[in-house]
This record gives C-alpha cells, structure tokens and sequence, in this order.
C-alpha cells in the first residue's frame, strides 16, 4: 500500500513571530523555516509503518515556493521514499490545497493519506478534513495512535477525559496529533541518500486548480505587551488589588 504524506514548509516553531508594521501579515524575511511539526509526526508515523511492513512506499508531498525542496528533503531524509513538489510562491488557501491533494490522490492512488491535523503558522486545521470530503473518504482526525489491519485502520483519538478509538475502511484520511509519535532525527548517512532520491516538480495548473484566495485577510496583529507583575506582602494584599481593579 502506498502512502501519501503532505508537509508543509512553516515559520520553525521556535522563532518568535514578528507582525508587519503595516498588519497585512507577519514578516518571513530571514526567518528559520523548518517542516511543520504535526507533519514531520506524520512522515515518522509512515517511515513506522512501513518498518512494520504495513505500506510499501512514502511519497511525501508539497505545495509552496522552490524552497519547500528543503522540508521534503526533510521527509525523504526521515524515510520518504520520493516526492513532488508542487510550485505556488503566493499564499494559498486549505481549500487550493485539499483540491491539490485531491488532484494527486486521484493519479497516484494511494491507500491512505496522512496529514498533520494543522499547519502552525496558520492554524487552519481544515486541509485534512477538506481533503477526505473531496475524495469521500473516511477520516479519523487528530490520531494519537494507528494500527492498519488489511483493508481497515484504526486509529485513537484524543478526546476530553479519555480515548476513542475509530475504524475507517481504506482508503482513507488520517490527521496526526501531538502523541502519536516522537519523531527521529534523520542520520547523515540518511540525509545524504536523501540528495539523490527523486523530487517530481509541478504547477498548480498541472492539476487543474485555481489557486485564487476566496478570503482576504483584514488585519494581523501581535498580542498585547504583558505587563510586569508586581510583588504582594500578604493574601489579604492580593486580595485588595484583586478588588480593587475590579478583578474580584
Ligand atoms: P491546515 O488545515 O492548513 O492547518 O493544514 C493541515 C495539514 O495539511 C498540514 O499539517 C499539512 O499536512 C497539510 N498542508 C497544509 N498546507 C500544505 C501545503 N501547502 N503543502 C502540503 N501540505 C499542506
């Protein structure tokens, strides 16, 4: 069986985002961009499960600008086994994504897609979702545990004060969560064979979609400033504050 792993290229998550003087965005120049984590947890689920001989082939995918090469070296380094890379150097929308992936899937016929449940620059969580209603396929979103069993997988879901567990008939789409996995540091040996593993470039138009966006960002804004806190004597001091600024 094969898997189909998209990833995306983000600002790396321990950068400290800077908002744009003029509030149309956040500023990536010089910025450290790395794979977004939920789907670097999805490529290192696939490279398991193909250990444990349950697919045979990762094909990790991309849509975004030349140097979203380097997030699927990334992939391949990890055990992806080829990749496309699908060039738009503009912001896209989930939904030009999803259609993509739908475009992909169609031609490469994989048994299951595993996603990242969210792309932390934009905190979306809707590629995946889109994608299995495109295709009409099962979902089982926000995975922290996989098994597939021949024609089915289960997979365990994080939910309030507990666990549930879904089971989807393949082909089907799955999202990862935080605890699905740790994933590995790729050896240089790895990364080295990674240069030589083939990266199948293509356009949005080769599939048909329209990447126009359908929303227009009004405005982006940094949080407030945290004020410094101050020291109190005692409880009942606290307790005064508290009142007196109308906390309490
Ligand atoms: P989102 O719905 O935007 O939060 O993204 C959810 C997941 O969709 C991500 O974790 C990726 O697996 C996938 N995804 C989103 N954007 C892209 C992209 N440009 N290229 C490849 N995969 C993407």
């Amino acid at each position: 069986m094969k898997v189909l792993v998209p990833v995306k290229r983000v600002i790396d998550f321990n950068v400290a985002v800077r908002v744009k003087a003029d509030r149309t965005g956040v500023d990536l120049a010089n910025v450290k961009m790395s794979i977004n984590p939920f789907d670097e947890i999805a490529v290192e689920e696939a490279v398991r499960q193909k250990e444990k001989g349950k697919i045979s082939e990762i094909v990790a995918v991309t849509i975004g600008p030349a140097a979203a090469q380097e997030t699927l070296r990334t992939a391949l380094a990890m055990g992806a086994d080829r990749a496309i890379l699908v060039r738009h150097d503009a912001e896209l929308e989930p939904l030009a994504v999803a259609k993509t992936l739908k475009a992909i899937c169609d031609q490469e016929q994989p048994g299951l897609v595993i996603l990242g449940k969210q792309a932390i620059d934009d905190d979306c969580n809707q590629v995946g979702q889109m994608l299995a209603a495109l295709l009409a396929w099962p979902q089982g979103t926000f995975a922290a545990q996989l098994e597939i069993q021949a024609d089915r997988a289960q997979v365990t879901r994080e939910v309030d004060g507990g666990l549930q567990t879904v089971e989807v008939k393949l082909p089907a789409v799955v999202t990862t969560d935080l605890r699905l996995n740790e994933p590995r540091y790729a050896s240089l040996p790895n990364i080295m064979k990674a240069r030589k593993k083939p990266i199948q470039e293509k356009t949005m138009s080769d599939y048909g979609v329209d990447p126009a966006p359908r929303l227009k960002v009004l405005e982006v804004t940094a949080p407030e400033k945290r004020r410094s806190g101050a020291r109190v004597g005692s409880a009942a001091e606290l307790v005064a504050k508290l009142k007196d600024r109308g906390v309490i």
